[in-house]
């Protein structure tokens, strides 16, 4: 996508601190980090979301992400991340390229977990809500 600022990042026509790079997924320092070594990976191929990355790639997602994990623990020497996605406006993406973060986490960061992102527990009991999902499951 032309004015996509990550498709440009993918095709370096925009700089970037590159961490990993391969044929389809490219890693680079976040421009305003959250922490040291705050990185973001993403498919060079301009998919805004989970649902529209090809299947194939899924595995070398995966792959490097785990690879990410050991690069930036041995660098920023921690064991912890939280790694994530905004996925969706409603989540608070605002590059609408996929991007999985992963943010390296230290003793008294102040940082929370997921939990802390949001609290919106349904009013629904969870049954209501399985079934909800079980009957899509079932007719795709
Ligand atoms: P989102 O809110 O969409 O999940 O996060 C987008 C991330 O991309 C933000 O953390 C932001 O700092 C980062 N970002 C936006 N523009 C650039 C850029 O031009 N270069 C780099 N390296 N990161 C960027
Ligand atoms: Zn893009």
């Amino acid at each position: 996508m032309s004015d996509c600022i990550f498709c440009k990042i993918a095709k370096k026509e925009i700089e970037s601190y590159v961490i990993e790079e391969t044929e389809n997924f490219i890693s680079f320092l976040d421009i305003k980090p959250h922490a040291p070594g705050h990185t973001l990976l993403i498919p060079k191929k301009h998919v805004a979301n989970l649902e529209e990355l090809p299947q194939e790639l899924g595995e070398e997602f995966v792959f490097l992400s785990k690879r990410l994990v050991t690069l930036l623990s041995k660098a920023l020497e921690t064991k912890d991340f939280t790694i994530g996605i905004n996925h969706g406006k409603l989540a608070g993406q605002a590059v609408e390229h996929l991007h999985l973060h992963f943010i390296p986490r230290f003793k008294d960061d102040k940082g929370g977990s997921i939990h802390s992102v949001v609290y919106n527990p349904p009013k629904e009991e969870l049954s209501v809500i399985y079934e909800k999902i079980m009957k899509v499951k079932n007719e795709s």
